[in-house]
């Protein structure tokens, strides 16, 4: 019997919270362990495996912030300007050597290491030039300003990326501006992904009489490919004991993940989870939620570690849904990545919404601006759980609470926005 099946949250026929799953998850998952270097440009959206400390002092040292006129603060003067003289001129890469005498500025670049016994900036338009002489009118400028001082930034042997970090652009530049070449990450989650069910066609291919397309590995594959996980694609199968069992042996065989859609509903389940119960430990679980109740998950027997089932409802907007409730967050946990919720906004909500407590709604919405640049969330029309084309024209889902009671227009609501996200 397995360890989920057993827990007091998945024993008998009452329905599972979203978080209590989501909790149940994620206290079984494990990351996978390999390590890779790879060169900054391949590393975008991997996951840092080790804490990456600084390597030099960033910047590398005391430099100007402006383009403008160096000197030492300490001649400044708060009821009479200050007038000094010129003694050169520093360019960013191209240090000024020397030593200035009282008195006496520099012309200096932004990026200019700063010259010895200079600690203030004055930027150029503050400042009035003639002849060799730079004239400062008092107040303008406080001693130490427009300096950038030595690892500022970063000092040398701190944390500069902490390991779990899925790497974006600026973090890249950051490695780059360390002067590291190459980054040690995670290799990439692989993820087996096919649909189930005789009703279903490939793209592409006629349409017999009460066939349907299959929408979910498409959608399902470019959600997985968002969290840059490895897609392995074994296509469609039938309902069909045989051939559902052959599938999953390749799986079990290829990939750390298998992702499923369809064939986990009441109707469907038996011959599934006879299989799942020789394959490894799945519960199944009917999730307190709108849309997608039917879930299994569990660990199957991979052949040297365990390999993660997910298996989602069919129905389109119930398989993303349930993707993003369970699925997204467990990937990212079994690439090696820091926890990351999907970021929530809290705006008004637009639309009435009737809901009852004692389960968690997904719906469907339209994030947008008023004249004003205000934002709020109103819901897209069909909210039925087949309805793709209402998935498709929404940019959010608007995400209410178990406990959580109807809507009135106007009350602020908790929102999910894709872009970006999925
Ligand atoms: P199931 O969970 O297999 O009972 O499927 C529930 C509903 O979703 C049925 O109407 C299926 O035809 C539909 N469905 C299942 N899988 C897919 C798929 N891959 N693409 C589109 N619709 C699907
Ligand atoms: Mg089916």
């Amino acid at each position: 019997m397995s360890e989920l099946a057993e827990s007091p949250l998945f024993a008998g026929q009452r329905h599972t919270r979203v978080d209590e799953a989501r909790a149940a998850i994620a206290a079984v998952l494990r990351p996978v362990e390999e390590v890779q270097e790879l060169p900054l440009p391949q590393a975008l959206s991997r996951v840092l495996a080790t804490d990456l400390l600084s390597p030099i002092d960033v910047p590398p040292h005391d430099n100007s912030a402006m383009d403008g006129y160096a000197f030492d603060g300490a001649a400044l003067r708060e009821d009479e300007a200050t007038e000094l003289r010129l003694a050169g001129t520093a360019f960013a890469g191209a240090p000024w050597r020397g030593a200035l005498a009282p008195g006496q500025c520099l012309r200096i670049m932004t990026g200019a290491v700063m010259p010895e016994g200079c600690d203030t900036v004055v930027p150029q338009e503050l400042c009035r030039v003639q002849d060799e002489r730079v004239t400062i009118a008092p107040g303008v400028i406080r001693q130490g300003e427009n300096r950038r001082r030595r690892g500022e930034d970063l000092a040398r042997g701190r944390v500069a990326l902490a390991a779990g970090r899925v790497l974006r652009p600026a973090d890249l530049g950051l490695l780059a501006s360390l002067g590291l070449e190459r980054v040690r990450v995670r290799r990439r989650v692989r993820v087996a992904l096919f649909s189930t069910g005789d009703e279903l066609r490939e793209p592409g291919q006629p349409l017999p009489p009460g066939c349907i397309y299959d929408s979910n590995r498409c959608s399902l594959r470019a959600a997985l490919q968002r969290l840059d996980c490895e897609v392995l694609d074994l296509g469609l199968v039938r309902d069909d004991p045989a051939a559902l069992r052959a599938t999953f042996e390749r799986a079990l065989a290829e990939a750390d993940v298998v992702l499923t859609s369809g064939g986990v509903s009441v109707g469907e389940a038996d011959y599934t989870r006879a299989l799942m119960a020789e394959l490894g430990d799945v519960a199944f679980w009917k999730v307190a939620m709108r849309p997608g109740r039917p879930f299994a998950f569990g660990p199957l027997r991979g052949r040297e570690r365990p390999v993660w089932l997910f298996a989602l409802p069919g129905n389109p907007v119930a398989a993303l849904v349930t993707f993003y409730a369970f699925a997204r967050e467990a990937l990212l946990q079994i690439a090696g990545a820091t926890p990351q919720p999907l970021p929530a906004l809290r705006l008004p909500c637009t639309t009435p919404i009737r809901k009852r407590p004692g389960r968690t709604e997904f719906q469907r919405a339209i994030v947008a601006p008023d004249a004003q640049g205000v934002l709020s969330v109103r819901l897209t029309g069909s909210q039925g759980a087949g309805v793709l084309r209402s998935l498709s024209e929404a940019n959010a889902l608007v995400v209410l609470g178990h406990d959580d009671g109807s809507v009135k227009v106007g009350d602020a609501v908790t929102v999910w926005l894709f872009d970006g996200l999925v």
